[in-house]
């Protein structure tokens, strides 16, 4: 149980003491009861919490001898019970929305923000972070020595050095642009379910997916008024939405080319006109940032963002993308064109727009390969998937996952929690899985969060817990769930997140796991993860068709591998595009954000923009939190260095198992156990033995690096 709450708190302590022994949220132990966590109980927990450690940080503050075991120590603890209650209730937004959650939400962000603002800058923890640092630094350990760096880092980044003036502005545009961020995420998602496209012409969805239908004739249904007449999948009428289950299959597969044209301008103007407009948010937000950068010195807040990365300046970062981006235009070229005139003889006879991008590319990629992305989801049933993608983990890292079977307390029917253990069979971790899309409450994407970090005193082990989340098409009717290809990707990927928070060694929370890792790194283990999906035997562990239980059969294997290339040129040149934007959006003040869209496109698409193209209205990767903002890069930049992490791999012999059993535990020794407790180049050299290269990125993409005189050519 929480600690009593404090008589400033409660001024009727009998009433009181019901509330909180009853507030689902101030439990300090043990299983988060999700299902009894309402939005009414965010406000008193978060008053409670914050009151009790704001006491905690006035006694830290008057230690006069600070030293590690009385003032960093006792940080760690804070932060984490800090986590405890703030995180759950971060998570429901996420998972559960509802007008009551936000409701809540909006009420306890600020208070949160001011809180971990006032915890990040208090001069007298950071006085006593210098001292530490000047009279013991030789006695600590290499991790402890990381996490006064990043202690003293942060607080200076959160302006720590600023004068009283300067930090109260500071703290203002904090929480204003904080709650920017959240608005902006809820027009995004506003957007999504408020578009309606009703089809009632059997003729114009054509080629869709049964499934889809499904999906867009239960919608239909369930807005539709009494007196209206009952949607089946077969027949209609359909309400399509923007959320990727419906968008994406039928920009893939529909036959009707004004019915992908109308999805499509929805998809690039959500979110920027009344009512749910992120027109003036994102100028505001660009504008905040752009303040806060100049209170703490730095040019602009892309110099403030790649301060804190492995990359350490703009130019790095540039010089990366530009040498991508020339690896991979012409190839990029080549795609477009083939594909332009594969279409015209396809009956395009009307300049190929961006509605037909995806609508050719699957046509000649079945033309190619003779594979398509529906019906290779009859071979990944969800169940199988994940016991493949188990096994593999298994034999990699020396893991066990067993899914429980006692009842825990969860935020929706469909999440399973589940525990690893190591090879002497001793639980290490465990993992909420919430498999699929919600439209009506769960945000878009997938994602990897932690719950619970790994946390050692003395002689007690907090144990690690991940949420894993994924947004994929949930089981219909009898049918299970099946995934795509890309949804088996997207579910490897949040697992590799989920495996660096889990198989941690760590025992300080603020680096153990994915905490402390400069976020342009973050992304390795989840793109290494992403490689298996291309191995012949991983692939023929996670594939069963739903009907036969038959697995995918050698031809089909061999066509995926191959086709994994397939528009791998024209896809990287999209990353960069979005790297390069947001780089140059929150490096140059007085450009519109559309304007830079619009630039950065031209030198990175073959395609032309369309004018009513806003995608800045609906990146909310930068927008909708600070994480990727002047940091979208990353995803580019750890791909690289996960491309070479893999090749490793590789270079011992893939159908090796004791090989890879072996560099799989120098993996889980470095990249998945050091969490954020040493250098990332130095984890990088610890399991490569030298710094990265960029080669086994572009062999791994059929690209080749252009030397400055072919680029002269
Ligand atoms: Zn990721």
């Amino acid at each position: 149980m929480f600690n009593a709450p404090s008589p400033e708190v409660c001024t009727d302590q009998h009433i009181e003491q019901v509330i909180c022994y009853s507030n689902p949220l101030l439990l300090e132990s043990g299983f988060i009861p999700f299902n009894e966590i309402r939005g009414e109980h965010f406000v008193l927990a978060t008053e409670i919490v914050i009151e009790d450690l704001k006491k905690e940080i006035r006694t830290l503050e008057k230690i006069s001898h600070p030293t590690w075991e009385t003032i960093m120590d006792p940080l760690e603890g804070l932060e984490e019970r800090m986590w405890r209650v703030f995180g759950p209730m971060s998570h429901l937004t996420h998972v559960k929305d509802s007008p009551e959650i936000r409701l809540a939400w909006a009420e306890v962000e600020p208070l949160w923000t001011r809180f971990s603002l006032e915890l990040k800058q208090n001069p007298k923890l950071y006085e006593a972070f210098k001292k530490i640092k000047g009279e013991g630094w030789d006695q600590l350990t290499p991790s402890q020595k990381r996490i006064l760096e990043n202690r003293m880092k942060s607080a200076e980044l959160f302006g720590v050095g600023l004068g009283i003036d300067n930090q109260e502005k500071f703290n203002l545009l904090s929480c204003d642009l904080n709650q920017l961020q959240t608005k902006y995420q809820e027009n995004v998602n506003d957007a999504i379910n408020h578009f309606s496209l009703i089809i009632e012409d059997k003729t114009f969805v054509e080629g869709v997916p049964f499934q889809v239908l499904a999906i867009a004739s239960e919608r239909y249904n369930q807005t539709k008024s009494s007196v209206m007449k009952e949607s089946t999948p077969e027949n209609g009428p359909w309400n399509l939405s923007l959320s990727s289950p419906v968008f994406i299959p039928f920009m893939r597969y529909c036959k009707n080319r004004e019915v992908r044209e109308k999805l499509y301008i929805g998809s690039i103007t959500k979110a920027s006109s009344p009512p749910f407009d992120n027109t003036e948010n994102v100028t505001l937000q660009l504008k905040l940032r752009n303040e806060m950068s100049k209170i703490l010195g730095f040019e602009s807040f892309a110099s403030l963002s790649l301060s804190k990365k492995m990359a350490g300046d703009i130019h790095t970062v540039e010089t990366l993308l530009e040498e991508l981006r020339i690896a991979a235009w012409e190839k990029s070229r080549e795609e477009i064109e083939n594909l332009i005139s594969f279409a015209k003889n396809n009956g395009v006879e009307s300049p190929f727009m961006p509605w037909d991008l995806l609508f050719y590319m699957e046509l000649l990629k079945k033309e190619i390969f003779d594979l398509s992305e529906e019906s290779l989801k009859s071979y990944f049933p969800f169940d199988q998937v994940l016991e493949g993608l188990f096994s593999l983990t298994s034999d990699l890292f020396g893991i066990t996952i067993e899914r429980v079977s006692y009842p825990i307390s969860v935020w929706h029917p469909d999440v399973s929690y589940f525990v690893i253990k190591n090879d002497k069979k001793e639980q290490i971790a465990s993992f909420y899985l919430d498999p699929y899309s919600r439209p009506l409450s769960k945000r878009g994407g997938a994602w990897m969060d932690t719950c619970v970090n790994r946390f050692e005193q003395r002689i007690n082990i907090q144990l690690p817990i991940a949420y894993i989340n994924c947004n994929g098409s949930p089981p219909l009717g009898s049918s299970p769930a099946l995934l795509t290809l890309r949804e088996v990707e997207t579910l490897f990927h949040e697992f590799g997140h989920g495996l660096q928070h889990m198989l941690t060694k760590i025992g300080y929370p603020s680096i153990a796991g994915i905490n402390g890792i400069e976020w342009d790194v973050v992304e390795l283990p989840s793109q290494f993860m992403e490689n298996w999906c291309y191995h012949i035997p991983t692939l023929k562990r996670i594939s069963s068709h739903f009907q036969t239980g038959e697995p995918l059969d050698d031809p089909t294997i061999e066509k995926i591998i191959q086709s994994r290339h397939f528009f791998a040129a024209s896809d990287l040149l999209s990353q960069i595009r979005y790297g390069l934007f947001d780089l140059q959006i929150h490096r140059e003040g007085g450009i519109s954000a559309n304007e830079i869209w619009s630039q950065v496109s031209k030198k990175t698409s073959h395609l032309p923009l369309q004018k009513e193209d806003r995608f800045d209205c609906s990146f909310s990767h930068i927008f909708g939190s600070d994480e990727y903002a002047a940091g979208y890069y990353s995803y580019i930049w750890a791909k690289v260095m996960s491309a070479d992490a893999f090749h490793a791999f590789e270079e011992a012999g893939l159908d090796d198992t004791v090989a890879m059993r072996n560099v799989g535990k120098r993996f889980c020794e470095t990249f998945l156990s050091l969490g954020g407790s040493v250098d990332p180049m130095d984890v990088f050299i610890l399991f490569r033995g030298r710094k990265p290269k960029i080669e086994p990125f572009l062999q791994a993409n059929n690209l080749e690096v252009i030397t400055q005189v072919d680029k002269n050519k």
